[in-house]
């Protein structure tokens, strides 16, 4: 229901966590994060209200990371428990991704998978993406060319937001009949399903349209269409008081 992404200096996870509390008025049933750190990838997720996740982080804190990403969960498809919680990951804990919206074509794409031999764990239409993410980015080594890939296969509603542990300063989402907005800083670079997410950082936003992928960095950030030709955005200031 609610997604936050964020690159730069500050700690990650404490952006990521303020970012869903600014979201946590659209309700949920679950939270968790991702933080890219020491050349690997962390996660916690839990279900119930964010400070079920707090408290998690409490007792088992994650590695101080520069790139991160946060989701507050709706359920539609898998019941609201741990598992079905978001971030997923792929089979060797290297993806990490968080999705708002439904995949339509999952149980297709659910078996091919299988049939590669991945081991889905959750029963949610999400957990298709990091699986197919991982594959893509192992043949690109690129990821936001790897998430082109994935998202002309699918079918639906989707904000896609993803990490990979080999991609260090790079965070990317994707859009299609779901909102994702860019977060502009100095240095620094947020991704949120609403602006509320980061206008506490900086009130410079790019509004991605229809069927976009956008790479952030900390030092910039690059928007194309699914094919990977230049994306035209719209750029704004937002001026209203949160
Ligand atoms: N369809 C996904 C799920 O059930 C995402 C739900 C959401 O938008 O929060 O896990």
């Amino acid at each position: 229901c609610g997604i936050v992404g964020y690159v730069g200096g500050q700690n990650a996870l404490d952006v990521v966590i303020a970012g869903l509390k600014r979201l946590e008025y659209r309700g949920y049933d679950s939270a968790g994060v991702a933080v890219l750190a020491d050349g690997g990838l962390a996660a916690a997720k839990k279900a119930g209200k964010l400070a079920n996740l707090e408290k998690e982080l409490a007792d088992r804190p994650l590695p101080s990371g520069t790139a991160g990403i946060g989701h507050t969960r709706w359920a539609t498809h898998g019941a609201p428990n741990d598992t079905n919680a978001h971030p997923h990951l792929d089979n060797a804990g290297r993806v990490a991704i968080v999705h708002n919206g439904i995949i339509e074509n999952f149980a297709q794409l659910r078996s091919e998978l299988t049939d590669r031999g991945h081991e889905l764990l959750s029963e949610t239409d999400t957990e298709v993406v990091s699986h197919l993410l991982a594959e893509a980015y192992s043949s690109t080594g690129d990821l936001a060319e790897a998430m082109r890939q994935v998202c002309r296969r699918l079918d639906g509603a989707f904000t896609l937001v993803a990490v990979d542990a080999d991609a260090p300063d790079v965070v990317v989402g994707a859009r299609r009949n779901s909102p994702l907005v860019v977060g502009v800083g100095d240095g620094e670079n947020f991704l949120a399903s609403d602006v509320a997410a980061f206008i506490a950082h900086t009130r410079d936003a790019i509004e991605l349209g229809q069927d976009q992928v956008v790479e952030l960095r900390r030092e910039g950030v690059t928007v194309t269409d699914f094919d990977g030709e230049p994306g035209d955005v719209r750029e704004y200031h937002v001026d209203w008081d949160a």
